[in-house]
């Protein structure tokens, strides 16, 4: 090989999606030569924003502050609020088989929002383009590792084109089916939900009050997320409909007119009818958690670490999480005059993450498991449960505050 197609790195990141954008721009800062690797080719600027269900990009995100206040300390959070985001001030949750309900408010903990609705595109094209302002991160992008191999100490990743970047720490951050996670041989545990999520914008004929919907169904839950626009009509919404595979090829199959019927009928209209609908993508849900998130040089970030049910919009949350914690240990390491890849360094951002992580999914498959019970001990338990929490404002409390990523006391 020669010597201008390799270039040396402290750490290399693969994969720039939202978590690995994202850690990018928290290391970008850092005395270290670090790289970003991206299969894709990346777009310059920003998306274009027009308002109509055709539109908004099918996949948002509902931010907790916790990852707000991330995206801020980065400095890539002011671009989003100033384009595209809404700030919902309530959820509404309610049992599809009987009469249980909850309604969270973002009152009842004394802040002005629950979290923020915000278009994936919009929070990449906001990291990318601090990342390129910024200039200290070599981005490496429209180019996919290919192989992966170990030599004295330093991981090599070859890209397509031939390129080799070489480095003793790298990052995967490369999403849910981790090339990376498993040329290093990291163990996961993995099962299927047996449900795939249907994702798309739709215009209902009633505003959405700045409020989350979901619906719990014995087939799984049915999100409406709310949607900003200029005219603050609040008649757009993004949503996420778990069902079970044969039903949801059924649903993909129906024409538009039918499923927007099909869906208001789900949703029982709370939202009057549901009047148009962008193109609809459906996706398999898998759970899977890697046993380890770090192994000789290489640590696991996102996706690739953890993937979870969307029933409770906490994917990225968890990754932005990872990338705070993992930028807050490289730089622990930097001002120690530490390496990176010290087994103290990287372990110790293992013990940060793991157990959170890990709770956070083992919830929602009890979630999962207790709306898809038709039972009726259950069901009665569920709908008796959801009335005493719904007027147990402490309890409520806690649980909004653990949802928005903040500490478990009242604010
Ligand atoms: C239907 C649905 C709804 C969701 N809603 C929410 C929500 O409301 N809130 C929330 O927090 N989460 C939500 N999630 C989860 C969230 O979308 C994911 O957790 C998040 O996008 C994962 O980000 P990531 O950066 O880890 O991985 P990805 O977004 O998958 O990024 C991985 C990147 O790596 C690149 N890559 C892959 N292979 C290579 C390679 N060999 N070389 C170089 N680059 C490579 C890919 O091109 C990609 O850009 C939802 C998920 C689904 C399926």
């Amino acid at each position: 090989m020669s010597a201008e197609n390799v270039a040396d790195f402290d750490l290399v990141i693969v994969g720039a999606g939202l978590a690995g954008a994202a850690l990018a721009l928290a290391v970008a800062d850092l005395p270290l030569k670090v790289a970003l690797v991206e299969a894709q080719a990346v777009r310059e600027g920003w998306p274009p924003i027009d308002e109509s269900v055709f539109d908004y990009d099918a996949r948002v995100s509902a931010l907790t502050e916790a990852s707000r206040s991330f995206l801020e300390g980065v400095g890539a959070w002011s671009d989003i609020a100033s384009r595209r985001a809404c700030a919902y001030t309530d959820m509404d949750v309610w049992d599809g088989e009987g009469t249980g309900r909850i309604h969270f408010a973002a009152s009842e903990v004394k802040r002005a929002a629950l979290g923020h609705i915000v278009e994936n595109r919009l929070i990449n094209a906001s990291l990318i383009n601090n990342l390129r302002e910024n200039g200290r991160v070599k981005c490496y992008f429209g180019t996919p590792v290919d192989t992966m191999s170990r030599h004295q100490g330093l991981i090599s990743l070859q890209l397509a084109g031939g390129k080799i970047v070489r480095s003793p720490v790298v990052v995967a951050a490369d999403g849910a089916n981790s090339k990376v996670r498993d040329w290093a041989g990291f163990v996961t545990r993995e099962w299927d939900y047996h449900h795939h999520a249907i994702v798309a914008t739709v215009e209902t004929e009633r505003p959405h009050g700045k409020t989350a919907w979901q619906r719990f169904l014995p087939e799984g839950p049915l999100a409406f997320l709310p949607l900003p626009d200029n005219a603050d009509e609040q008649r757009y919404c993004s949503i996420v409909w778990s069902v079970k595979p044969e039903i949801a090829e059924q649903l993909m199959l129906l024409d538009d007119d039918d499923f927007c019927r099909e869906l208001g009928a789900k949703f029982e209209h709370r939202l009057g009818a549901v009047v148009a609908c962008s193109r609809r993508f459906s996706f398999p849900l898998r759970q899977r958690h890697a046993a380890d998130y770090v192994c000789d040089g290489v640590v696991l970030l996102g996706d690739a670490a953890h993937t979870i049910h969307p029933l409770a919009g906490q994917g990225i949350n968890l990754g932005f999480q990872d990338a705070m914690v993992l930028a807050e240990e490289c730089r622990r390491a930097c001002d120690r005059g530490l390496a990176l890849s010290d087994t103290a360094v990287l372990s110790r951002y293992q013990r940060r993450r793991k157990g959170g992580n890990l709770a956070m999914m083992a919830m929602m498959e009890g979630f999962q498991h207790l709306f898809e019970t038709p039972a009726m001990p259950l069901r009665l338990l569920r709908n008796t449960g959801m009335r005493w929490l719904d007027s147990a404002l402490p309890l409520k409390r806690q649980i909004i505050a653990k949802a928005m990523g903040l500490s478990d006391k009242p604010q």
